[in-house]
């Protein structure tokens, strides 16, 4: 806990309701006055804490999705002086921000990398292009084995059968094609070994009777593995294939055609499937998506790439029916209750 001599503001401090909810969530309960509203009741800030408040509600609470890549459309920093004009109830919580840390909110204008202005990722939604980017990452990326002993888990909602093996291999073709990785001809099995993902992945809700499979590989399974951060050297971000891929497995459905080629092409190479980072691994830990230093991609900073491998939550994908075909045998199944859903929540400004 810190002494009440750091302590700088206070949650009772802001007059945005979502701004005063995440400073409470940043803030530590202390006894005393606030220093800057003479409040007592209020969660007690200091001034690293007051950074941190500053960068969730306006730079991750500003972040917009693009359709390859996320960017903050606000930024804020010691050089500049407030250029946004924020709604009315906001204006006096920003003064507190300047007058405190001497900082200026001002409209982010990204790099162009951050939206999607990769040449790999270009090149892959180019048909004409696409062949020789995803031999690359076939041939770029590392193979992973899953041995036999290695558990992983998969979840079905409302099967007919629940005591049926087969109800938990991939489904049947007149169903497949919904998702990431599957084509017509390529039916494709979804497990992972972090059940959250899986139940995330599963899109539940709470009417849904579920089901949990624990599957075991009966031979070592060779994967290509997707999932991790690609070490590339003398490369900015302008040219990563690593960002190509990490942009490509966060983006939603107007990318599955560029991954379902990517599936059949590791397959035909001899991989029994994929290794890919989920799409929640991100909600799954709470952070922000493609974070940056000065514009600089998190994952091409050397010190920092391990953190950032550590973000992607692996999901598995096997090509084929496994479980028909033997290479998978089912080790349990249970019934898997949804007693609790919390959400984690945090909030920006409107723009
Ligand atoms: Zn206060």
């Amino acid at each position: 806990m810190s002494s009440v001599s750091n302590v700088i503001v206070c949650s009772e401090c802001f007059a945005d309701q979502g701004l005063k909810l995440d400073a409470e969530q940043i803030g530590i309960e202390e006894i005393g006055v606030c220093p800057n509203c003479s409040n007592a009741k209020g969660r007690k800030l200091s001034i690293s804490e007051l950074f941190e408040l500053a960068h969730r509600f306006f730079v991750w609470g500003s972040i917009l999705r693009c359709k390859y890549g996320a960017v903050p459309l606000i930024q804020f920093n010691e050089h500049q002086k407030t250029s946004i004009d924020f709604s009315p109830w906001l204006k006096p919580d920003v003064e507190i921000f300047e007058r405190l840390l001497g900082i200026g909110f001002f409209d982010y204008g990204p790099r162009l990398w951050m939206i999607g202005e990769v040449e790999p990722l270009k090149a892959l939604q180019a048909t004409k292009k696409r062949l020789s980017i995803v031999e690359r990452i076939i041939s770029e990326y590392p193979k992973r084995v899953i041995e036999p002993h290695e558990a992983f888990y998969r979840i079905r909602k409302n099967p007919k059968k629940p005591s049926n093996p087969l109800e938990y291999d991939s489904p049947p073709s007149d169903h497949s094609c919904k998702g990431r990785l599957e084509t017509k001809t390529n039916p494709v099995l979804y497990a992972s070994q972090d059940l959250q993902v899986c139940v995330h992945e599963c899109r539940v809700t709470a009417e849904d009777e579920l089901y949990v499979a624990t599957l075991k590989p009966k031979r070592s399974l060779k994967f290509l593995d997707l999932s991790i951060l690609l070490e590339e050297e003398n490369v900015t971000e302008f040219e990563s294939l690593d960002m190509t891929v990490h942009m490509l497995f966060f983006a939603t459905k107007h990318s599955y055609k560029i991954t379902r080629n990517i599936a059949i092409m590791a397959q035909d190479a001899g991989f029994d499937g994929i290794v890919f980072p989920s799409y929640f691994s991100l909600l799954r830990i709470g952070v922000m998506p493609f974070q940056t230093v000065y514009g600089i991609s998190h994952r091409i900073i050397p010190e920092l790439q391990e953190s950032e491998s550590n973000k992607a939550i692996p999901n598995l994908a096997i090509f084929g029916r496994p479980i028909e075909r033997g290479d998978i045998t089912i080790e349990c199944i249970n019934k898997l209750i949804l007693n609790r859903v919390s959400y984690d929540i945090h909030f920006g400004p409107i723009r």
